[in-house]
């Protein structure tokens, strides 16, 4: 499993095939346990936000920076360590002016990459961080009354694969609110990773 993930990893580094490619420095595939030794006991994990950022652009890691030890502190709280979570984005390389990835590109790069990646890892849980995670794993699935706000904080199965909804760590950075609704997420998370 550890081969076939690097060589997905060499692949997204690569990738031209949606126009986010032009704007990226360093393509950021994902980052955490499965880079390193698999253990079968070890939960499975698998957080996924939203783009690269300028900083995850330049090193080519996910979640670097403020709102990567906005996250760590959220992890904390669920009683987890980045170290034992895979992290990753709903693509893989940084947009123009940070704008959102369109439907479109999140499309291409969750067909080709996002996908893989899950089910090479086959997580327990998928936790979407924010609304472009939710819009490219979740779209059609929720219904209108469940956009974020509504639907944070619960737990959705699809195709027997469960995800828990929460905020991106950039908007709990700027919002008190927020924060402390992430803060309640990542308590009902630690329950469901015990
Ligand atoms: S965002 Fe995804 S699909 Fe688009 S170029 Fe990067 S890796 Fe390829």
């Amino acid at each position: 499993m550890d081969n076939l993930f690097f060589s997905l990893a060499e692949e997204i580094r690569k990738c031209t095939a949606c126009p986010l490619w032009k704007s990226r420095t360093l393509a950021v595939p994902g980052e955490g346990i499965f880079n390193k030794q698999i253990s079968d006991k070890q939960i499975k994990l698998f957080f996924i936000g939203e783009a690269p950022g300028e900083e995850e652009n330049r090193q080519g890691l996910p979640f670097i920076g403020r709102s990567g030890k906005f996250l760590d502190e959220m992890l904390k709280i669920a009683g987890v360590e980045r170290k034992d979570v895979f992290i990753t984005g709903a693509v893989k390389c940084h947009p123009p002016k940070n704008r959102n990835p369109t439907a479109k590109e999140l499309k291409i790069c969750k067909e080709l990459w996002l996908d893989n990646q899950i089910n090479i890892i086959q997580p327990k849980l998928i936790v979407i961080l924010g609304k472009v995670a939710l819009k490219s794993l979740l779209d059609g699935e929720i219904s209108n009354k469940e956009k974020i706000n509504e639907s944070h904080g619960t737990i959705i199965t699809k195709n027997k694969q469960k995800y828990f909804i929460t905020y991106h760590p950039a908007a709990g950075m700027r919002f008190p609110k927020i924060k402390k609704s992430m803060i309640e997420d990542f308590k009902k998370l630690k329950k469901f990773v015990n």
